[in-house]
């Protein structure tokens, strides 16, 4: 089953509606991309190594242009932090996501959702009443949303920051350093923060096993993680030699092209049967 599913499963630079160039879109655009709903969610799942179980998926936000076809977030999230869009963002994105977390939920499938939080949507205090307001009125319990947090974006001043995601873990949210071991976060930061989870990047995972370097790094963020009692999600986990590493080395959660890309929701279930047999 799994052989099948990499042959059928095409990378999104593949796609048709791909947009060929990158660009960068104006403030302008960007703005009225939200206002009119045009971001969609993608969800990669995130499943448990051990079983193959799927824990939880991460929403990936895409912008369904009308002339340049599909958008990747690293063509518009930059712009949206400049310009002050990036709630307005986070907002749409989340509603989006907290709508299909109830749909899995109340077909029985408690799957966690991740969602992305800029650290420009923790400069103020609103952003936690924001979030905590969304999830009350979807009716989805905090426990199963995660928020990611990139670790490159933990430095400089980050007392308010820390502030609002150690307000959001006593409300029972459940926070994730993403893209570990690319940014500068400092020790004492992991000591501060309740993180329940650390994602290793994907840079120290794909072909980790035959590379000695890589292999340091990904061996030394799984035991940081564990010692700190986060649990652990591999990333960017592409081939059958990837997925043989997470599973040898006792990764908890693993996500990548090998297990499947971002998918729209209608598309999740299909994925998840064939995922299953
Ligand atoms: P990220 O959070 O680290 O997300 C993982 C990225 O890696 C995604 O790219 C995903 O499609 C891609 N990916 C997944 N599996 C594999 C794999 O096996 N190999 C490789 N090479 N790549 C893989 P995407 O969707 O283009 O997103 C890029 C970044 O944009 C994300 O990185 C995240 O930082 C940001 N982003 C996405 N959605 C949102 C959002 O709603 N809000 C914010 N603030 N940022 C977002
Ligand atoms: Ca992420
Ligand atoms: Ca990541
Ligand atoms: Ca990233």
């Amino acid at each position: 089953a799994l052989t099948a599913l990499i042959k059928k499963w095409v990378p999104p630079s593949l796609h048709h509606n791909q947009p060929q160039k990158k660009k960068t879109y104006s403030m302008e655009a960007v703005r009225a991309a939200i206002t009119n709903r045009e971001l969609i969610n993608y969800y990669q799942p995130k499943v448990v190594v051990a079983t193959g179980e799927v824990a939880g998926v991460e929403t990936l936000v895409r912008w369904q242009h009308s002339d340049d076809g599909l958008v990747t977030p690293d063509q518009f999230i930059a712009v949206a932090e400049a310009h002050d869009l990036i709630n307005d963002l986070t907002c749409l994105v989340l509603t989006n996501a907290l709508a299909q977390a109830r749909v899995w939920h109340q077909a029985g499938l408690m799957f966690r959702v991740a969602v992305n939080v800029s650290m420009d949507n923790l400069t103020s205090l609103d952003f936690q009443d924001l979030v905590v307001n969304l999830v009350t009125q979807a009716g989805v319990p905090p426990q199963k949303v995660v928020l990611e947090v990139t670790e490159s974006q933990l430095m400089g001043d980050t007392r308010i920051p820390l502030e609002i995601l150690t307000r959001l873990r006593l409300k029972r949210f459940r926070l994730s350093i993403d893209d570990f071991g690319t940014g500068h976060s400092s020790l004492a930061q992991l000591r501060d923060i309740p993180f329940d989870e650390l994602k290793i990047d994907q840079s120290f995972v794909h072909r980790a096993w035959a590379d000695e370097t890589l292999r340091a790094m990904y061996d030394a963020s799984l035991a940081l993680a564990r010692q700190l009692n986060m649990e652990v999600v591999a990333e960017g986990v592409q081939d059958q030699d990837d997925w043989k590493l997470v599973r040898e080395t006792g990764c908890n959660l693993a996500q990548g092209y090998f297990i499947s890309g971002p998918l729209l929701a209608d598309d999740f279930l299909d994925w998840m049967k064939d995922w299953q047999k």
